[in-house]
This record gives C-alpha cells, sequence and structure tokens, in this order.
C-alpha cells in the first residue's frame, strides 16, 4: 500500500498479504502514517525467485505471440514524477488498447483512486453472448506463476484485477487463467463465479480493517507477528523476529503448533519461560492437546529454558516407562550395526533450475574419509537434465556395487529430502526404478533425524543439524553464512556464461559445503552410538537393533526388468533428448509411452510410502499431516452393532485432512504394537462419514477393539490389466514407432 494524491492506495499482494497475516497489514498502516519506515529486505534467493518469475512471464508473453495474438504492451511513463499521474497515464492506455480490440493487453494496469493493478495478461475472447461495452468482446485475466499448483492467492489476486476489468468492459469474463510453472507449462481455467463471492468478503474486511476508526499504532497494538508461511518472504520478517525473541514468545519453543500457541497463550501461558516452569497436568486440561502432546512441548521448552538458564548446551535421552522394554520401532534402536561400508549421503537441489527443478550435487563420503561427488553435468560439462540423469544413474551404480561388496552397509541422511528425490528422479527419468525400490524397502535408507527426534530432548529453537553440531564438537571448514547459501551460489554460476563465470573455485566451494554435511551427518551417527551405549546404561535394558533386511521378490524383480527394458528401449536417451524442449511431438509422445508403462508401479509405490510414513507416526504427529486424522477421541456409538459391527463416533481437534474414499482405515498404534504383522492387521475399520464442521468422524468398526486414536486412510486401485494392456502397446510402439500404421492409433494420437 501506498500514498498517492495523499490516499491510501492498495494492491492486491496487500489483500493477499491482509489474509496471510493482520498483523502485516497493520505494520503498513504504521508506516502509512509515517510511524515507521518500511524496511529493505535483501535476499538473494528472493532475487531467484523474481528473476525466474520474469524470465516465466516472457516465455508466457512468446508462447501467446507464437499463436498469431497481436500483443499491447502497458508501460509507465516514467517521464511523469507524479505516481498518481504515471497510473493514470498506464490505466488510460490499457482502456485504450481494450477498446481497440487488442488481441493480449500485457501488463495491463487498473487504477480507480483506492485500488491499483497490474494484470500481467488481458485475453481477448470474442463472444456475442458476452458483450463489452465495446462489442462482440471481452477479456479474461491470465498471470504467470512459478508454482506448480494453484494457490488460493493467486486466486485472489486475479478476482482482484477482475473486479476493476469488470467496471470497466461491463461485463464479467466467465474464465481466469492462472500459467503455472514447470516444463508442463500447464494453464489452469478457473471459473470465476466459482470465487468472487469468497474474494468480495476478504475485500470488504481488508477495506474495514483499513477504515478502522483507530489510529495506527506502532508496534501495532491490536495484532502480534505470530509466525506464518508468509514470512518466508516479509520484508518485516527481521523485525517480527527480534520482536518474538524479545518476547520470549512461544514460537521458540521447538515443535510447538501455531494450534497449541494459541491454546496455551489463551491460558496465560505465553512465553518459553512460562511453559518451561509449566506444573503439569494442567486443570482444566488445554484444548485440543492431548496430555502427551503438552507433555512433549512442556519438556522441550524446560530444557531450552535449562540450557538458557546454564549457558550450555543440554540434551537428555527419551526413556522409557519405569518396567517397560525399548520399543525396537523408535529411536536409537532403530540404528543398524554400523559396518566399514557405511554412506553418508547429502543432495543439493535448485527448485527453480531448468522449470523443474535440478539436484545438482550428490555427495557420498565413505568411512575412510573418500569424499564422492557426483554433479548433474553432461559430456559438454554444463549443468543439464541430461547431466542429472547420468549423476543419479552413477549415484544409484555407485551404491549398487557398494552393495554388492557390503551388503550390510547403510546410507544415512539427515530428514528426508535424500529419499524424496531419489523416488522424484526415478520418476522423472524411469530409471534405476528397482534400485531405488530396494533401497526404501529393505531399510537401506537411513534417516537421523528421526533417530534424532524420536530419542532425545535438546536445548535447540530447531533440530536442523547446524543446531545439532554443537553436541558432538562438529565445525564446518566453510560457512554458510560467508557466501549465501549453495542454492544462491550455484544460480550464479547458471547465470553466467562462459567466460563470464566466477572464479575456478565456486564450485569447489559448493562441494566444500556439501562435503561439511555429509562429514557432519557421519559424525551425527557415531554421536548417536555412544548415546545408545548411554541409554543401555542408564535403564540398564539392552538396546536393540533393527531387524535382518528382506531380500527382492523374485517375481516381481522379473516383471520390472522386462518393464524397464521396454522402457529403456523406447526412451533410449541416444535417441530422445532428455530436455523436453528438445523433443519432436513424436518422441515426446513415445517418452509418454515410455513413462506410462511404469506409472500405475509408481503410484503405488508412492501411495505404500507416505502410508507407511504416516503408520510411523504417533497420533500428535498425524495431526500436523494433511491426509489422516489425529487426536481421536471417542463419543459414542449412533447405531445398534450390526453383524458383528457398530458404527462409532469420534471427535478431534481442528486440523487439516484428507481423507478421501479409503477402501479401509488404519491405526498406526496397532502397527507399533505388532510391527511384523502385514498391514491388513493393523485396519481399525471403514470410513463411514466425516463433519469437517462439528469435526466428527463416523467409523464402522468392531465393537470389542481398542478404540483408534488416529486413523490412516488408504485405497489401492487395481490397475493389473490397465498395466498389461499399455506393455502391449509399448512393445507395439518399440517395433514399429508411435506414427506407424496400425493398431491403437487413437492411443497413439
Ligand atoms: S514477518 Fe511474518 S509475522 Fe511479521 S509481519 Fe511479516 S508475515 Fe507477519
Amino acid at each position: 500500500m501506498q500514498l498517492i494524491d495523499g490516499r491510501p492506495v492498495f494492491a492486491a499482494t496487500d489483500l493477499v498479504a491482509y489474509l496471510a497475516c493482520e498483523h502485516l497489514t497493520q505494520l503498513e498502516r504504521a508506516s502509512l502514517a509515517g510511524l515507521v519506515r518500511r524496511p529493505m529486505r535483501d535476499d538473494p534467493e528472493l532475487d531467484i525467485i523474481r528473476k525466474r518469475g520474469f524470465q516465466h512471464e516472457a516465455r508466457y508473453l512468446a508462447d501467446l505471440e507464437a499463436e498469431g495474438r497481436t500483443t499491447v504492451e502497458i508501460e509507465l511513463d516514467g517521464s511523469l514524477e507524479d505516481r498518481g499521474d504515471q497510473l493514470r497515464a498506464a490505466a488510460a492506455e490499457t482502456i485504450a488498447a481494450m477498446a481497440g480490440g487488442a488481441d493480449v493487453v500485457y501488463q495491463a494496469t487498473f487504477f480507480d483512486g483506492t485500488w491499483r493493478g497490474h494484470a500481467d495478461f488481458l485475453l481477448r475472447v470474442d463472444s456475442p453472448e458476452r458483450r463489452s461495452i465495446w462489442g462482440p468482446y471481452h477479456y479474461e485475466v491470465a498471470d504467470t506463476k512459478l508454482a506448480r499448483h494453484v494457490k488460493a492467492s493467486a486466486i485472489l489476486q486475479i478476482c482482484s484485477y477482475i473486479d476493476q476489468l469488470e467496471r470497466i468492459q461491463g461485463v464479467r469474463p466467465e474464465w481466469l487463467h492462472v500459467a503455472l510453472g514447470g516444463s508442463a507449462r500447464t494453464v489452469e481455467r478457473l471459473r470465476v463465479d466459482d470465487y468472487m463471492a469468497y474474494y468480495r468478503s476478504a475485500r470488504d474486511r481488508f477495506l474495514a480493517t483499513m477504515a478502522d476508526q483507530v489510529a495506527a499504532t506502532y508496534p501495532p497494538a491490536g495484532t502480534y507477528p505470530e509466525p506464518v508461511e508468509h514470512c518466508d518472504v516479509c520484508r518485516w520478517a527481521a523485525e517480527c523476529v527480534k520482536r518474538r525473541r524479545d518476547d520470549d514468545h512461544l514460537s521458540l519453543v521447538a515443535g510447538i503448533s501455531a494450534r497449541q500457541r494459541g491454546a496455551l497463550t489463551e491460558r496465560g501461558v505465553g512465553t518459553l519461560e512460562a511453559l518451561g516452569d509449566l506444573a503439569l497436568p494442567m486443570d482444566p486440561r488445554l484444548d485440543g492437546t492431548s496430555a502427551e502432546a503438552l507433555e512433549r512441548i512442556r519438556d522441550q521448552a524446560r530444557i531450552q529454558l535449562e540450557g538458557r538458564r546454564t549457558g550450555s548446551n543440554r540434551y537428555e535421552l527419551l526413556l522409557p516407562e519405569a518396567g517397560q522394554p525399548i520399543d525396537p520401532e523408535r529411536g536409537l534402536a532403530t540404528l543398524p550395526p554400523p559396518s566399514p561400508g557405511d554412506l553418508f549421503l547429502d543432495l543439493e537441489g535448485d527448485p527453480f533450475a531448468f522449470d523443474d527443478g535440478l539436484d545438482y550435487l550428490f555427495g557420498v563420503m565413505e568411512t575412510d574419509g573418500t569424499f564422492h561427488a557426483f554433479w548433474s553435468r553432461d559430456d559438454s560439462g554444463e549443468f543439464s537434465l541430461d547431466g542429472e540423469r547420468r549423476a543419479f544413474e552413477a549415484l544409484m551404480d555407485f551404491f549398487d556395487e557398494r552393495l554388492r561388496a557390503d551388503p550390510d552397509l547403510h546410507i544415512y541422511h539427515y530428514a528426508p529430502y535424500e529419499p524424496t528425490a531419489l523416488k522424484r528422479l526415478m520418476g522423472r527419468y524411469g530409471t534405476r526404478e528397482e534400485g531405488v525400490d530396494n533401497l526404501l524397502r529393505q531399510g537401506t535408507l537411513v534417516d537421523l533425524l528421526r533417530a534424532v527426534r524420536q530419542s532425545l530432548r535438546a536445548s535447540v529453537e530447531s533440530y536442523s543439524i547446524k543446531k545439532m553440531e554443537v553436541f558432538y564438537g562438529f565445525e564446518r571448514e566453510i560457512d554458510l553464512r560467508d557466501a549465501g547459501s549453495s542454492i544462491v551460489a550455484f544460480e550464479q554460476w547458471l547465470e553466467l556464461g562462459e567466460g563470464e563465470r566466477p572464479a575456478a573455485d565456486h564450485l569447489e566451494k559448493i562441494e566444500a559445503y556439501n562435503r561439511d554435511d555429509v562429514v557432519s551427518t557421519w559424525r551425527l551417527r557415531d554421536w548417536l552410538e555412544t548415546l545408545r551405549v548411554e541409554l543401555a546404561r542408564e535403564t540398564g535394558l539392552a538396546v536393540p537393533r533393527p531387524g535382518v533386511r528382506g531380500e527382492a521378490p523374485e517375481r516381481l524383480s522379473e516383471e520390472l526388468a522386462r518393464t524397464q527394458a521396454l522402457v529403456e528401449r523406447l526412451a533410449d536417451p541416444s535417441v530422445i533428448p532428455v530436455d523436453p524442449a528438445e523433443r519432436t511431438p513424436e518422441q515426446a509422445g513415445q517418452w509418454l509411452l515410455a513413462q506410462l508403462l511404469g506409472w500405475h508401479r509408481r503410484e503405488d509405490k508412492a501411495t505404500w510410502w507416505e502410508f507407511f510414513r504416516h503408520m510411523d507416526l504417533t497420533s500428535d504427529q498425524l495431526i500436523d499431516e494433511s491426509g489422516p486424522i489425529g487426536g481421536l477421541e471417542p463419543i459414542g456409538p449412533i447405531e445398534e452393532p450390526i453383524k458383528g459391527k457398530q458404527v462409532w463416533r469420534y471427535r478431534f481437534p481442528d486440523q487439516e485432512f484428507d481423507l478421501g474414499r479409503p477402501d479401509k482405515l488404519y491405526e498406526p498404534r496397532r502397527k507399533a504394537e505388532n510391527p511384523g504383522d502385514k498391514p491388513g492387521a493393523w485396519a481399525c475399520g471403514e470410513l463411514v462419514a466425516v463433519d469437517p464442521a462439528a469435526l466428527t468422524v463416523d467409523v464402522k468398526r468392531i465393537p470389542g477393539d481398542p478404540h483408534p486414536t488416529a486413523i490412516v486412510p488408504l485405497t489401492i486401485f487395481q490397475t493389473g490389466q490397465h498395466r498389461e494392456r499399455l506393455r502391449d502397446l509399448g512393445l507395439w510402439v518399440a517395433d514399429h514407432g508411435i506414427d506407424g500404421d496400425g493398431p491403437g492409433r487413437a492411443v497413439r494420437d
């Protein structure tokens, strides 16, 4: 927002920011009133996003022009000194371009004295039914966004433009368009009427806040800088972080949720210190938080407080209840026995590069100190998708070779990025599927973050590996803060052409960051091993190790090998370019068919992987997941038992969830109690109904069974016949080409 002609003028981004954080709106009000200067945010990563955004917009413009559409570009007239005059001139030019019937108006500007807006594109639609004031045509708004999915904020922003556009052209457009990022270059088309009512209500609330008779104050009196997603891009972030630290705000407690903060603050527990000193149980109990979850965050605050009061780094082991054995499925018990062939893995990825992102470095450390850096560079030495495919294949082949030499080795990493990236790369290039599957299924990949979270409590505000390093005395050779993040350094390299590149040691520095990460992972593993000894000493119990790894089923491997051979024939990179932009339509079709051959299997796998991940979480942890429901409490049966089953109603705390239409519901506690059973044994009932407003769910279950405390949905589709038909088609195309004369014409077209 800004003052123009002495009056506040708002933009769509102000409305979006208001919905993300009301404190931000109040800070902007204070700045408008001259009470505080708006800070500048110097963030190289945001600069990269901005630059990528401009490139995406330019590409969409080129696509429109390639279709032969006439384009009028609106530019702010820099010769006009007054901002209001600039906007009025650009808005008048936009109206003139529409009245003149241009196919596309680029950088369309709206200004009505209260709202200003800059839509990326207005697209002309010829339609006698929806006539504008200029004739049988009107305009629709298209905006470019780097995201791969349409976000609510993007729709709201476009609705704000439509509000102005409707006023000017005299008719509401039927559709709005969002040109998304990524190589798929998807343009989502959404019906305007589905969103305008919500937009109007949000806009009116925003305007009411801005018209508030209570004068702006600094710092704002009625709002608080609760951390939200928008903080990552907000110019006020440094100020808000300071405020929270000065206030000893609850958000400083590692792992506390916004919901828990809200409930505690309402009960007068508003600081880390107050929570750390809180006596339990609370009476009455804390709304929406189980006793275990409350104890967990209280203990986390307590140890942070102890660290602060004693000026030392503190940790404590999470011990089993008195008289109970050590859970073999959790924490330190999940660490496999160290083996000489163990490897430590860390990936560097850039989500912005090459449209769909690029994992540009795969670093692996061996226990003899040998470091391997697999860079995503192709034969010419440039970073490219082909280079990424080669690096991924080389990495997987390296793992394969090492596993043959030492079948007992494990690959350690910190946090779930590495397995997620390996799955993604397997899908992206349709290669090394069996290798990735075996790593995951046989438990070769070991996430040390999970082991840390489940085994100890430390006086840190976050359990990032860098924060944990003080406990095992690891000192980095390269401080990332010296040269910005690895992504920024990598983008600098990409941006500059041959000859202009930064000094030769630029990539070496990135490699050194990565090397630090894998060495740190190695040191952490060794420290956790010493904690196993400590745990055994403190409890007097043997700390279990995970069981022997399973073998890959033979029949599945054969089927996969046949499919894989066919995929490699169809998508042979010596014939079909790896970069989608370089493929002919026939090559694109053949490549797509190759990817489809493994699609059902990959989708099933993704479902199973996600299912098992959820089944390893506690009821409280599931509250923060977007699929399952955690924190269930029985209310009572809602009907008489029928054929040995009865529908029960459960209440649950407010949370995001999406159960879909599952075949069955499963309960993680059953898996924890019987981890060796088949998944069917963990089922706890069938979904009957869910009421998101009342926060209740109805489950048909066996009346004598223990009540579920959480439910995880699972649906697996029967796709055997689809897979066979696709394989038949793939074999035919491999022999005759995608465009050859013969059967399956409609599918191939
Ligand atoms: S940094 Fe976060 S809390 Fe502060 S104003 Fe911005 S969005 Fe709100």
